[in-house]
């Protein structure tokens, strides 16, 4: 058994025989011509089969993946035929008197280096579609047919895929996909995940061609690719398998049913994500929202505080996707758990104003963009949030006078995961719009438990009383002061907890996108009104 390890762009377990792609050759000689007027209208003829091959590529994906995904394929459209492209190739046939490929080979590659050297990381991308493009010319000029997948059910390997070879294999014979280069926002990597199929990149060098044929698993959850499996692994990765499988079926069955109990009551239900990389997956579960957005990973992956125009960027993309479903974006919460070991939560922002400016500033421009909410972490007295309300107001009065556009009547909401929090909910009620329990920290500031601490695993009760308690008295202050309230830690998510929550009136519930339709599932075989339940009273 081997076992690679590369990234995991697309989830899922699949078992079969590894099919090493072959592509048609296409090994570009520069060869000497006399007649360039022919190597023109060659061109010509190469550039006319290349623009229908990727409208025909364009319909077939549109069902597959999308306009989105699709969209793609047009934009190779217009690499196709665009001007500065073109008109390089034309010169190179012109001053060197070369055929055709060898002057759309050397283009490409010069534009892709281009691009490739590019400092927006999505520019750079582009280089793989240059070359996508080229090769397709090359391949007309040629009069070649692209590549050939396999006749049978096959995990795909490749050095790399283009868009159009993913979307040009027969979807049907495609079990996942396994690369040794790729990048994680790839076009590739999207279609991969757009269609739901498991795949794994950057898989390296020890991916090669000899292993055509050979017996593999991929687990696209963990970026593993066995190869030649032995028999514990093998039923272990089966067991994986099973359980996706019965998620896969959760989800045809209930997505885009409503999270409703017998008797009527309706829950909201979303997500809790912290990179827009998990959109898909909050798309893909069919969530309604996303209710908690943990800003600090931007932080952590950047070096240095990350400016307004790059937080900007995020948030927006984050609101637009989810296209008028609430986005609660939580503000900075490092420290304790997130490598920093200083002040946490809005405690920091406090003593830190220009870093909580910039985030406050960059919130309110992506909240014309879509439904978006700001929420508080970690706080403990009402004059903090007074603090985080005038921060907030000047960010406002900033950007007005700036005439830049921001929703004005954006959601203010506060987590509730200090005891403190959840004892004085009835004076911090009035000054929020909702309240989110983060249930994570509430115990571990309860039950004085470390979350990081493992020895004290044993005194952490996650169904103690005395935190359940406090969810119900920060349920009970949230509606009498008319406001929602929901919960985002991790107990959201507990099943065996999912009634009393619902009995506490709890409006939300707020759990990692793969565990949203079991939620569901539950939630409408419940009957609130039938006497409680043993298993739900304890
Ligand atoms: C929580 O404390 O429950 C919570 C949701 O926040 P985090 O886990 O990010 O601290
Ligand atoms: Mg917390």
């Amino acid at each position: 058994m081997k076992v690679l390890k590369g990234k995991p762009v697309c989830g899922g377990v699949a078992e079969g025989k590894l099919f090493y792609l072959k592509r048609g050759e296409n090994k570009v000689s520069r060869v000497r011509v006399d007649d360039a007027g022919h190597e023109h209208s060659r061109m010509r003829a190469a550039r006319e089969k290349a623009l229908s091959e990727l409208a025909a590529l364009y319909d077939k994906a549109l069902p597959e993946v999308g306009e989105q995904g699709a969209m793609i394929f047009e934009i190779h459209q217009m690499m196709v035929e665009d001007e500065d492209y073109c008109e390089s190739i034309e010169n190179i046939i012109n001053t060197q008197s070369v055929n055709a490929e060898h002057a759309v080979s050397v283009t490409g590659e010069n534009f892709a280096k281009m691009f490739s050297e590019m400092e927006d990381p999505y520019m750079r991308e582009r280089a793989a579609d240059v070359r996508d493009v080229s090769n397709r010319l090359i391949n007309c000029l040629a009069g070649g047919q692209g590549i050939s997948g396999p006749v049978k059910p096959a995990i795909i390997a490749a050095d790399d895929l283009t868009p159009s070879e993913t979307v040009q294999l027969d979807k049907e014979k495609i079990l996942a996909f396994a690369t040794s280069g790729g990048s994680t926002n790839s076009h590739t990597a999207i279609l991969a995940r757009t269609m739901g199929i498991p795949a794994i990149i950057g898989l390296g060098e020890d991916l090669a061609a000899e292993l055509h044929g050979a017996c593999a698993v991929v687990d696209g959850n963990t970026g593993e690719l066995y190869i030649e499996p032995d028999e514990k692994a093998l039923a272990a990765l089966r067991g994986k398998k099973r359980q996706a499988d019965e998620h896969k079926a959760l989800l045809e069955e209930y997505k885009g049913k409503p999270n409703v109990t017998l008797d009527g009551r309706e829950v909201l239900l979303y997500s809790n994500i912290g990179n827009p990389s998990e959109l898909g997956l909050v798309l893909q579960n069919d969530s309604g929202g996303i209710g908690l957005f943990r800003s600090e990973f931007i932080f952590l992956e950047s070096d240095g505080f990350p400016t307004e125009e790059k937080q900007f960027q995020i948030y927006k993309t984050v609101a637009q996707t989810m296209a008028g479903k609430r986005v609660v974006f939580r503000t900075l919460d490092i420290g304790a758990d997130k490598q920093i070991g200083y002040l946490r939560g809005l405690r920091l922002c406090i003593e830190r104003p220009d870093i909580f400016k910039t985030q406050l500033r960059a919130l309110l421009r992506a909240s014309s963009f879509g439904k978006a909410a700001i929420m508080f972490p970690m706080v403990s007295s009402a004059w903090e949030i007074e603090a985080a309300r005038a921060a907030l107001e000047e960010a406002k009065a900033e950007l007005s006078s700036e005439g830049i556009l921001y929703d004005a009547g954006i959601e203010f909401g506060i987590m509730i995961e200090t005891p403190a929090a959840a004892l004085i909910s009835d004076t911090l009620a009035p000054l929020v719009d909702f309240f989110s329990v983060g249930t994570n920290d509430l115990t571990q500031y309860t039950l004085a438990v470390d979350r990081q601490n493992s020895k004290t695993e044993r005194y952490c009760d996650t169904h103690h009383e005395a935190v359940l308690q406090l969810i119900e008295l920060s349920a009970k202050n949230a509606h009498k002061h008319g406001k929602w309230i929901g919960i985002c830690g991790e107990l959201a998510a507990d099943l065996s907890l999912t009634e009393q929550f619902l009995r506490m009136d709890i409006d939300e519930l707020s759990v990692s996108p793969a565990k949203t339709l079991e939620l569901r599932r539950l939630i409408r075989e419940l009957d609130l009104t039938a006497p409680v339940a043993e298993t739900a009273a304890k």
